[in-house]
């Protein structure tokens, strides 16, 4: 049986949230698979993953987060015919495709879930056409395999059962100081007059407000239920609001109890920004959006229409 390795991402000291999701994915891979996470340039964050993993393994470098670095220490410490899962955020996508090539294993990108391995394949579910199709990948693995798992597709598992041990692999790494790329320097996202980081209601506005005009009745409705009004990235790109606003890979990374998604598809770049399990409402003409997939409630409704109205319930009840 292949091993199974988590690549376990940081930030200031502190794990990222897909540390706790990879978990999950690995044993949806193999129920009885001994799962060893890698951590690269953080003591604090070994010790942070420590009680969820079988084993960690530890690489001290002070190039994190520099993936031509981390992908040359991975080829050298990971056995053959491994299995790594990784987190398929912008970091993720830099460094997994060319560890498959390294590796000479199979690369899978943006998996949402898995179907266990069967006669040497891994069986990995994804979606293309921005949601609208579901693929059952089947993934020869004879050489082992690299897969991005799309963040907040497995529900993070906060029990602490494993209580695996730190095994430093730094001299196995091989020498990691001749890079081409440098990293400088961490450049934090600009905080608008709202920070939507810390709001625990959300109103999220997409391209089908179809006018800068009509963002008028979100923040209307913003009012109403005491939310904030966050985006997806075209509302920015057309300048109607600020970038601090938009939720996703390359916006903000939101963690509300509620998160009301208008006139919003449901990329994977937008839910990415996504954690903390909200109560999702979606409200879509197209019912075969993406986002209804996921979403708890799902309205199929002209947001034009069915966002005025819902303010003034909503003010009505108050
Ligand atoms: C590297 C990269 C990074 C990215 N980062 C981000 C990111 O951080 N955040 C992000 O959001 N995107 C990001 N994107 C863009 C992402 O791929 C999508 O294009 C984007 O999320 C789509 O936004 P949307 O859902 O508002 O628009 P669309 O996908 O166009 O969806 C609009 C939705 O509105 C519905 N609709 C239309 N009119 C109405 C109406 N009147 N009433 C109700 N529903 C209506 C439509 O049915 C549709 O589902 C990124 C892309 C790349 C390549």
């Amino acid at each position: 049986m292949a091993q199974i390795f988590a690549y376990v991402a940081h930030k200031a000291g502190k794990a990222d949230d897909s540390a706790l999701e990879l978990t999950v994915a690995a044993k949806k891979i193999d129920p009885n698979a001994s799962v060893t996470a890698i951590v690269v340039g953080s003591d604090a964050v070994c010790n942070e993953v420590a009680a969820s993993y079988n084993e960690v393994w530890k690489i001290g470098t002070d190039a994190y987060p520099n993936a031509e670095v981390i992908r040359k220490a991975l080829v050298n410490i990971l056995p053959k015919e491994s299995i790594v899962l990784i987190s398929h955020d912008t970091f993720g996508m830099d460094l997994s495709p060319g560890l498959s090539v390294k590796l000479d294993s199979a690369f899978v990108a943006d998996a949402m879930d898995f179907e266990g391995i069967e006669d040497g394949k891994l069986k990995v579910i994804r979606q293309e056409y921005a949601g609208m199709v579901t693929t059952h990948v089947s993934c020869d693995i004879a050489n082992g395999a690299v897969v991005n798992v799309r963040p907040g597709a497995f529900q993070p598992d906060e029990s602490t059962g494993a209580g695996g041990s730190v095994v430093d692999k730094t001299g196995d790494a091989g020498d990691l100081s001749e890079t081409t790329r440098r990293f400088l320097e961490v450049v934090e996202a600009e905080v608008g007059d709202v920070d939507i980081t810390k709001s625990d209601i959300l109103i999220s506005v997409g391209r089908g407000i179809e006018d800068q005009d009509n963002l008028e009745i979100i923040n209307d409705l913003a009012k109403a239920v005491g939310g904030d009004v966050s985006c997806s990235r075209p509302i920015v790109d057309a300048k109607w609001l600020e970038k601090a606003r938009q939720v996703g890979t390359s916006g903000q990374t939101v963690k509300p109890k509620v998160y009301m998604a208008l006139g919003i598809s449901g990329s994977f770049q937008h839910m990415g920004g996504i954690k903390g399990n909200p109560f999702l409402v979606a409200v879509n003409k197209n019912a075969k959006a993406p986002i209804f997939q996921v979403a708890d409630v799902g309205v199929v409704a002209d947001i034009l229409e069915f966002v005025p109205e819902l303010t003034e319930k909503v003010s009505e009840m108050k």
